[in-house]
């Protein structure tokens, strides 16, 4: 901490020369990533996890609610509707089985970002106290595992099918849905689950297609070629492209199991400690019942940090700013005191404000640039330009890799991915959301009567992303509760209602230190030019929660039934 107001200053001056280099290099914005993963990357959209196809029949029937996807969205929206009463309930997924997010993403070391006894949803009614502090990927995988069995979802769940189209039919007042397998079936109800990061993107780098090597996506782990404890890896040249919340978590292991590791940088990732122990039984033996929804109830409650009342708007900001400057200077610190190689440890220091990039927690990951097999590649922004057939070339430096992994993320917030949404009047949802998107809530959205979208923009935003969900699922059972106990055969947003919405997402947009201002990621669409709409609803969680509240409320006001 500084009295000084120009150290935080030329910090901050810093900040902004990193976030301007970098989109100099790179102003294609969002478009620098494709997922498109047809023609010479074809190789790139692959199941390693699901098995043989098994093949079937193609489905022509007719069930009441459709999730198009199997993560928690549609988990947790189901576990709300059978208490409901509602019966006939349908799963399409890609994937195997359910888990969504755990499901694909096996990678060493995945684990949740989020304190488990928030993060893993329906606890109490599972009657479920997560092992650690902190869940790891397969823990997470088995509850989801647990809840589609405890709800029976499983019956009537379809896996590795795509949905390819949703289309309205007025006259049926159904929605048809077409896959990948030949399907036709019909849904009165449909949930685009289709999760908020779950298409690979790959960054588009010339030669990309012709790298000889072995080389996948990390939501896509070949456990065959690595061995399952990474042990093949031993006279293996490995190569990791990004520096992101994937990479931190896979990076120690393939620091410890690989011949040699290079990890490309374009941006590094700020590092926290990561806190985390085994649940202590005691603790666990004295939860009551109920104890998840309290804490999450105490979580929402919390008191707002009190600011004096003589402080200006402007000397509120510039105090949180410095707060956050100071907050970023520790983790510099914890660099410069684990990383023993002077120019690695300043390669790896963030320039930018806290919540710029998705904060990383990890006790393993600095110590990993200590080891003599393991080479910082740090593109000072530019990121990889060109792979050749033997791997990455970066400034006149060709590294030859036996395998390269792409730790690069995925598209982000899209509603109807894999999937055409064509609703009443036949308009397609992209076409609309083509001139800003339009929703009530960012669930509902004015032509596609009894569809509700999960996990899309103008929703409210939170680090624990299952808790927003879960607000969402709970609204989704209502509403169609509601519809069903009306005799309604359809229930659809009215124009008022969502321009009501659309005001409310633009009026409180604000201009936060997550966009304009932070170094380009997938936290501000990558530097790109966003309509104000278009992004999430920044009103805050308790805002949105009583908003969908009031909503339910007045349902006529906010609906038009059929
Ligand atoms: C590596 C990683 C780490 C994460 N860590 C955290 C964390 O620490 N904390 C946190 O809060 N959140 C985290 N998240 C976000 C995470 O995605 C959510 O917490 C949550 O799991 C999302 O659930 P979902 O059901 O909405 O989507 P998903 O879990 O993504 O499930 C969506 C499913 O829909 C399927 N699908 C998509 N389109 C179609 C289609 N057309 N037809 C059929 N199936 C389709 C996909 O295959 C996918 O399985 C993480 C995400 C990733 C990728």
């Amino acid at each position: 901490m500084s009295n000084d107001q120009a150290y935080y200053d030329a910090i901050k001056q810093k900040f902004a020369e990193q976030r301007d280099l970098r989109l100099g290099y790179r102003p294609e914005g969002t478009t620098q990533f494709t997922s498109d993963f047809t023609g010479e990357l074809s190789r790139y959209a692959v199941d390693p996890y699901g098995g043989e196809f098994t093949p079937r029949e193609p489905i022509d029937d007719f069930v009441e609610v459709l999730f198009i996807g199997g993560g928690f969205s549609a988990l947790l929206t189901s576990a709300r509707l059978r208490e409901r009463g509602v019966q006939s309930i349908r799963i399409v997924e890609r994937g195997a089985d359910v888990g969504g997010t755990w499901y694909w993403n096996r990678y060493p070391g995945v684990a949740c970002d989020v304190v488990s006894y928030d993060y893993l949803p329906l606890l109490d009614e599972l009657d479920y106290v997560p092992k650690d502090h902190y869940a790891k990927g397969p823990e997470i995988l088995a509850h989801c595992q647990a809840i589609a069995r405890k709800y029976d979802l499983y019956e009537l769940a379809v896996f590795q099918t795509t949905v390819t189209a949703t289309l309205w039919n007025e006259d049926e007042k159904l929605w048809h849905l077409e896959t990948d397998r030949g399907d036709r079936m019909k849904a009165r109800f449909v949930i685009c689950a289709n999760g908020t990061l779950s298409k690979p993107k790959l960054a588009r780098i010339n030669g990309l297609e012709s790298f000889a090597g072995h080389a996948f996506h990390t939501s896509q782990w070949d456990y065959s070629y690595t061995g399952e404890a990474l042990e093949n890896l031993e006279d293996k040249v490995v190569g990791i492209i990004g520096t992101g919340a994937t990479a931190v978590q896979a990076i120690p292991g393939l620091g410890e199991s690989s011949k040699r590791l290079y990890v490309f940088q374009r941006t590094p990732s700020s590092i926290d400690i990561r806190e985390d122990w085994p649940t202590d039984p005691n603790w666990a033996r004295r939860l009551k019942p109920g104890w998840q929804a309290r804490r999450r109830e105490r979580a929402l409650n919390l008191p707002l940090t009190e600011t004096s009342h003589k402080e200006s708007r402007e000397e509120k900001i510039r105090r949180q700013e410095n707060a956050n400057i100071d907050y970023m200077m520790r983790i510099h610190r914890r660099i410069e005191a684990v990383v023993k190689d002077e120019t690695v440890a300043e390669a790896l220091k963030p320039w930018y404000m806290f919540m710029c990039k998705r904060p990383c927690f990890h006790n393993d990951y600095l110590p990993t640039f200590n080891r003599p097999n393991v080479h910082l590649v740090d593109t000072q922004g530019k990121g990889i330009t060109e792979i050749t057939e033997q791997g990455p070339l970066f400034e006149g430096t060709q590294y030859e890799l036996d395998l390269l992994i792409y730790a690069t993320g995925f598209e982000v917030q899209k509603t109807g991915i894999y999937n055409r949404i064509v609703g009443a009047r036949g308009l397609d949802l992209r076409d609309k959301y083509d001139t800003g998107i339009r929703t009530l809530l960012g669930v509902h959205s004015v032509g596609y009567p009894n569809l509700f979208i999960m996990g899309g923009y103008q929703a409210s935003f939170q680090f624990n992303l299952t808790y927003i969900l879960q607000m969402q699922g709970d609204h989704i059972a209502q509403c169609i509760a509601y519809a069903r106990a009306h005799g309604h055969e359809t229930i659809d947003a009215t124009p008022k209602a969502e321009e009501w919405w659309v005001q409310e997402v633009i009026a409180n947009r604000g201009k936060t230190t997550r966009n304009e201002e932070c170094t380009p990621g997938y936290y501000n669409f990558e530097g790109e030019y966003q309509r104000r709409q278009d992004g999430n609803y920044n009103g805050g969680v308790t805002r949105y929660l009583a908003h969908m509240d009031n909503v339910r409320e007045q349902m006529a006001e906010h609906f038009a039934f059929s």
